[in-house]
This record gives structure tokens, sequence and C-alpha cells, in this order.
């Protein structure tokens, strides 16, 4: 994920359009792999900002694969994320910024770290299925996407639906 900076280096104000495509297998994130489904896609421009400091911004956008945090099904996150970093050959020299300024090496700009610790910055703490889904029965373990467990249908049995109407009308 790499940007030559050589053709821009000495002319504030230049920059270009770029597309980028990565191919991220998996990915340790909190003792858990993040599974991608698609390449990492980063699009956008990167700018000589003068006094030795570049500026990248556009869009990542890819897809990670998990489970759900309710049901366990399998659930495709897509992810579309804006970012705008910094860079520079001698980022000890903007310790200031208020965002943090990357190191460029060898007239190259590396935005792998970047474009992940902004992905992972962005993921959801649950993942879902759907905003509703209904999760698995904490007693009998069905999914109740799938329907009703037979836990659940006693609850709402007819016959005590009618038994409970009777108590309600001894009580008045
Ligand atoms: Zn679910
Ligand atoms: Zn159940």
């Amino acid at each position: 994920m790499k940007l030559s900076i050589e053709e821009i280096k000495h002319k504030v104000g230049e920059g270009y359009d770029f597309e980028l495509k990565e191919k991220v297998e998996e990915l340790k994130y909190k003792g858990e792999n993040l599974v991608f489904s698609e390449p990492v896609k980063v699009s956008g421009r990167v700018e000589n900002l003068g006094k030795g400091l570049f500026g990248v911004w556009g869009m990542i956008s890819t897809a990670i694969e998990d489970r759900c945090y309710r049901c366990l099904a399998k659930t495709r996150l897509e992810l579309k994320i804006n970012f705008n970093f910094k860079f520079s050959e001698n980022p000890e020299n903007f310790k200031d910024e208020e965002d943090e300024v990357f190191p460029i090496e060898k007239d190259n700009i590396d935005l792998y770290t970047p474009v992940i610790n902004e992905i992972i910055l962005n993921l959801p703490s649950k993942i879902l299925c759907s905003p509703d889904c209904r999760g698995i029965c904490p007693s009998c373990g069905a999914d109740l996407n799938a329907g009703v467990c037979k836990c659940k249908k006693t609850n709402v049995d007819p016959r005590l639906q009618v038994l409970e109407k009777l108590l309600d009308t001894n009580n008045d």
C-alpha cells in the first residue's frame, strides 16, 4: 500500500490521485481474527503541503466477516471510511500537530499501518447480522430468528392464557 513522493517531493502544492487495492487475509484484533471478505481498497489524493508535510486523504472501503454478537451467524460488514493522514520524512518535527504524523521512508508513503488502524477504530463494538437480531434462546440455545423455540411456546400456551385470565377476573 505504497505511494511514491518522488515526483512531488520538491513541488509544494503538487499532488496526484491514486487508487490502491490490497488483499489483507487476516488480522489479529482483541484476541480474535479479523477476516476480510474483500480486498482493502484505498482511493484518494496525495499532496505536498509544504514545510516537509504530505497529506493523504480519501476513502477506505472493504468488507469484513465475523460472527453475529447475538446469534453467531456469519455476518458480512461493509466498511466505508473517510480518512485524512499526514506524513513527513521528519515526523519528529511535527510533535505539536493535532494529528499523528507518520514517517516517510525512501520517498515512499506506506499507508498500511494508518489504514489498518483506521479500520480497527471504525469497527462497531458489537457486530450484528441485523439490527433486530433476536439472538439465541438462553435456555435451549435455539436460533430465535428461525422461529420460536419450545421454551417460548410453553409460555404462550393458549390454555395458560385462559387460566391467567380466569385468575385475573377472580382477583377483581
Ligand atoms: Zn444475529
Ligand atoms: Zn428456548
